[in-house]
Formats: C-alpha cells, structure tokens, sequence
C-alpha cells in the first residue's frame, strides 16, 4: 500500500508541477512530465487510478496530509479508525467529506503563527512574505542541496521555519520528483503543506550559477525558497506567476543580481515587483 501512496503523492507533484509551469509561463517542452505522468499513473491499480482522475478534476490536490486528525483540505475531522488506519498504512484512506485520499505525514514542516514583528505597519506587495533577512546575496551554496540548505536556514534563524533541517528534506524530496527550476536562470524550491503561519520565501544569489537540474544544462542564478501552509496554494501559483514575469526581463535580473548586501538586496526585489506582486 505504501508504495500506491507513494506513487499517487508523485503523481500529484508531477501534475502540480505542470500547473507551476503553466503559471510560470513556461516555455519549457511539457512532454517529458507528460511521460511521466503518464508512466507513474499506468503503474497504479485501475479504480484507485480513476479516484485519482476524478477528484484532479475538482481538485488541485487530490492527496492530502492529515493535520492533527482533520483533513488539511476541508478541514473537518476525520473519524480515529481512518486515522489509525492512514498511520498504519494498511490501505489507502479517504477524506468521508470531500473524498480526497489522506495520508499520514511522517515528517510535518511549521511555521509560527507570528512571524514579523508586532509593530510593523500593515503590508503590501512582498513585504507581506519576505523580509531584508531573508535575502542572501552571495550564496556560499555551489550545489543544489546547500542552496536548498542555506536558504532553509535563513528561514529557521529569522524564526520563519521550526526546523530548518526538516524543511531542507522536504524541499529536497520535493526536487527529487521534479526539479523546480525554470528558464532565465529562475528556480522555486518550495515546501507545501507547511502547517502554520503564512506563506513565506528567502531568496539568494549566485552569479556564477549552479547545476540546479534546468532543461538543457542551463545554470540558475536566482533562487526563491518557498514554504506554502496548505490554504496558500493557490495564492503560490500567483505569486509564481507574478515572480516569473519580474525576472523575465535580463535588466531585472541583472539589477538583482548586482546587489552586494541583504539589505539593498531587499530594497531592489521591492522595487521590481511592485506591479507584478502588489
Ligand atoms: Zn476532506
């Protein structure tokens, strides 16, 4: 049964991952996520492939965590046997309300509830989920796993994350189905289903670029580090979006790039999506 599971949740990210595409306004060849949607999905008993087709059409997500015993999409309670049951994992269990498979998650990532400063003026734009500490402007990072590491510590210090360690595991679980990063030298690794506050997102840097697994051995240069508690998922592929169209632009990328300090770093990404992010 685990490996149903395991395989409906890749299919999931797969089928996710077109959707971030299409926000990301991907150029991008869909044909090899095709393939393996298509693989991935031909491995799963029959009925269970259907349930899976049927709840996509309503739902973006059709396999969902369990949180403290309700299900973290609806958000009713689920009864203890079904519980008991998804942490067993004797069989595959569904939401009795809305029908979603569930699942137990082994490892959960949290945010605090609160996680700006008390007296701060009320937001707009970015300054809603990201802050000057949160930027890191020369990554020491030269592989995939310490970019994903040492932004997933700026998180855990500025007290964004719980436990920088666990959402560095997800977020490389999540890589592994799929890599997040697109064109223009952009990449999105991101944790979902994070329980907790809001949305939120550091960001680094590396001019030289890093192997970070982009169609055609392009190298990426900006990275945006993305932690979505389970309501913000569709806010997500808006602000993907918004990003996206910032950064296609050589002169914006190049503005960031050239930044030396968190600080003015913070001030530059403000600025340049202004009108993308407002
Ligand atoms: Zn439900």
């Amino acid at each position: 049964m685990k490996s149903i599971l395991n395989q409906l949740i890749q299919l999931q990210e797969l089928n996710f991952a077109k959707e971030e595409q299409k926000a990301s306004n991907s150029q991008m060849p869909l044909a090899q996520l095709e393939k393996s949607i298509a693989k991935i999905r031909s491995q799963l008993p029959p009925d269970v492939a259907d349930r899976y087709d049927r709840l996509q059409k309503r739902y973006p997500l059709a396999v969902i965590p369990l949180a403290h015993g309700n299900c973290s999409r609806c958000g009713l309670a689920v009864p203890a046997n079904v519980v008991n049951a998804a942490k067993a994992g004797e069989q595959l269990q569904y939401c009795p309300h809305c029908g979603r498979f569930l699942f137990f998650p082994d490892t959960i990532a949290r945010t605090p509830k609160k996680k700006f400063d008390g007296n701060r003026p009320v937001e707009v734009g970015i300054a809603r989920f990201s802050a000057a500490n949160l930027m890191v402007p020369k990554l020491a990072a030269t592989t995939r796993e310490e970019v994903i590491s040492e932004l997933a510590k700026a998180l855990g210090e500025g007290g964004f994350v719980e436990d920088a360690a666990t959402v560095t595991e997800l977020a490389l679980r999540r890589e592994a189905i799929v890599s997040t990063a697109v064109e223009h030298g952009l990449a999105f690794p991101h944790v979902r289903d994070v329980e907790g506050g809001g949305l939120t997102f550091a960001v680094g840097l590396k001019e030289k670029g890093i192997e970070f697994g982009a169609t055609g051995d392009h190298l990426s240069k900006i990275f945006f580090f993305i932690v979505i508690p389970t309501p913000a998922t569709a806010f997500y592929l808006r602000l993907l979006a918004g990003l996206v169209r910032t950064f296609e632009s050589t002169e914006a990328r190049k503005a960031l790039l050239d930044c030396e300090k968190p600080d003015e770093m913070w001030k530059t990404l403000a600025k340049l999506t202004k009108d993308t992010i407002p």
